[in-house]
């Protein structure tokens, strides 16, 4: 069976996989590895989440989802970014406030404030104004596999 391998050099390469398992690359003799089929499965299986992505709370909606199930698949994808977007930054400027300078100072207080404030209501105020406002009514039995 015949496949495809490319070097990061950028020369690509046809081999049949029966024959040949380890080869240098004609081009800057780097040493390379047919992959397995097992391996290139295991990249094709990687390849197509990556194409398919999670959904965010507003196309888990539109795709008919209540909005807790919606709210669960963002959280688990987009609010594990959030939050250590917003951990970063606070740590950071928290550093501010041990500033000689008291503009300074008081500038790390007042952000750091600001920074973990913005992360709890962008993970817990807004899907929860969304509930609210979007579908008040709305009776789910959504129960999390954890
Ligand atoms: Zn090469």
């Amino acid at each position: 069976m015949t496949v495809y391998v490319e070097c990061i050099c950028g020369k690509k390469f046809h081999v049949d996989r029966a024959q040949v398992q380890k080869f240098d690359c004609e081009g800057c003799g780097r040493g390379l590895v047919v992959p397995s089929p097992q391996l290139e499965a295991q990249l094709n299986r990687i390849r197509e989440r990556m194409k398919q992505g999670e959904p965010g709370m507003r196309e888990a909606m539109s795709q008919g989802s209540s909005v807790t199930e919606a709210y669960f698949v963002a959280l688990k994808t987009t609010g594990i970014a959030i939050f250590y977007t917003a951990l970063t930054l606070a740590v950071g400027v928290a550093m501010w406030i041990f500033s000689e300078l008291k503009f300074q100072a008081d500038m790390g207080l007042m952000l750091t404030f600001m920074f973990v404030v913005n992360m709890f209501a962008a993970l817990i105020f807004l899907p929860a104004l969304c509930r609210w406002l979007l579908r008040p009514f709305e009776k789910d039995t959504f129960k999390p596999k954890v």
